[in-house]
């Protein structure tokens, strides 16, 4: 992992309501309501059903009583979204030893007793088996993220940094970063190399963007070479960004830095979680993929099995003027920079999102590529398509919507349901029967 921090480990609470001493419950439940259901488009609030008054009855209450001030009462046993059950951050409450993201992914797996195997280097491939042997799919995320490498020890007793991934400095500069010698960690931050208004004046203003223009200043006194030497400092240390997660229930936003491609990781165990506790059946097996190495340029290569027919990666979206993704809906990405994704996978996309209710656009992609097509360029012959979460200011300032969260979810849990796209596929090579046709336009006659 580049970074080891996870972004922020959301937990469903099943939803309470909290005592004024002069409302009645049902005016609590109806301002419950009002609040999540904004917050979530629509999609949470607490219904007025059997299960709700069997709760509010084992508390001694009903909808007419006028709960005391400060009185908590749970109103369902479940925590689903659906039913309004709110998201809490729980990163704060996380044991260090769990926050490598492979490692929490893997112990999330144990947890829903998903089979799944670890590669030498870390990726997984986790199995959701379904009725059928041939024809499996996948849905890939990657848990890797950008980061920084130590470069040189400078004069001044700073760090020189080269970044992990493809990102500016523009976007680093004012990070915290935790920087991993061979015995020890530092804390620090990355600052331009004028960082300081009172001493440097309008230069700050003209300072340009590179990473030759920014350096870490370690929490440590280290004053030169020597003193960061001492201290056990090389270039080649790992540097992990902070991703100072913040979830506004009320509004839906997380901020983070990260989200791409964590909040991905945390829809895809979602699902996962959705499948194994509603016992779905599923048509086919699904393969979980959780790579670690997209940020880099390798993706989704190893963890592919050889009768993996089709993919869908979840991945960031990014909003931005002239883009058509939102932070609210899911993302169809028809094509990014290593071209377009499969046409029949993309039509089918579109009809489950018809069929579910989903709201999606979508969009291209000019400077990304993706676990997609790293499998493709090592010789996988699979379909491949990019469902997208909604992110804003991608990667430095992320923020994204649980209500595109919401839609990816929904629409890889209608994908894993539905069934195989072309069963011709189950063969690495066919003949020409059944091979899938896309649109032709009619033969135009020429007069001459
Ligand atoms: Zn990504």
């Amino acid at each position: 992992m580049i970074n080891h921090e996870v972004v922020a480990a959301a937990v469903r609470k099943p939803p309470a309501i909290t005592g004024t001493g002069s409302h009645t419950i049902r005016e609590l439940i109806a301002k419950h309501n009002r609040r999540r259901m904004a917050a979530t488009g629509g999609e949470s609030f607490i219904p007025d059903d059997a299960e709700t008054l069997r709760c509010l009855n084992k508390e001694g209450l009903n909808y007419e009583s006028v709960l005391e001030k400060g009185r908590t009462v749970v109103v369902r046993k479940t925590a689903n979204l659906h039913t309004g059950g709110t998201i809490h951050d729980v990163t704060d409450e996380i044991s260090p030893a769990l926050k490598q993201a492979a490692v929490t992914v893997s112990q999330a797996l144990d947890i829903l007793n998903i089979p799944y195997n670890v590669t030498r280097r870390g990726a997984i491939r986790a199995t959701l088996s379904g009725d059928g042997d041939a024809l499996d799919r996948a849905v890939c995320v990657h848990l890797d993220t950008l980061g920084a490498m130590v470069s040189r020890l400078k004069s001044n007793g700073r760090l020189a940094v080269r970044p992990i991934g493809t990102w500016s400095s523009r976007f680093a500069e004012g990070a915290r970063v935790t920087v991993f010698t061979q015995g020890q960690k530092y804390r620090g931050r990355i600052i331009p190399l004028k960082a300081s208004g009172h001493v440097y004046g309008d230069a700050v203003d003209t300072q340009p963007v590179s990473w030759d223009q920014v350096e870490v200043r370690v929490d440590a006194r280290c004053h030169n070479k020597a003193d960061l030497e001492d201290k056990g400092f090389c270039a080649g240390d790992f540097i992990a960004v902070d991703p100072f997660p913040e979830i506004d229930e009320q509004e839906g936003f997380i901020n983070a830095r990260h989200l791409d491609d964590k909040a991905g990781a945390a829809v895809l165990l979602s699902v996962a979680r959705t499948i194994r506790r509603s016992g779905l059946k599923l048509p086919v097996d699904c393969h979980l993929l959780f790579t670690i190495n997209e940020e880099v340029g390798v993706g989704a290569t190893e963890v592919l099995y050889n009768d993996i027919t089709e993919m869908i990666v979840i991945d960031s979206a990014m909003t931005a003027p002239g883009q058509n993704s939102t932070e609210y809906d899911a993302t169809l990405v028809m094509m990014d920079q290593s071209g377009p994704f499969d046409y029949h996978l993309n039509r089918k996309l579109v009809r489950l999102c018809r069929e579910n209710e989903i709201f999606f656009k979508k969009d291209l992609f000019e400077f990304y590529r993706s676990d997609a097509a790293s499998a493709i360029e090592a010789g996988s012959d699979i379909r491949t398509a990019l469902v997208g979460f909604g992110v804003d200011a991608s990667h430095g300032y992320e923020r994204t919507n649980i209500s595109s969260l919401k839609q990816v979810e929904n629409l890889i849990l209608a994908y894993v349901r539905s069934n195989p796209t072309f069963n011709r596929d189950k063969d690495k090579m066919g003949s020409i029967t059944g091979f899938p046709h896309q649109p032709t336009r009619d033969p135009i006659n020429i007069e001459t």
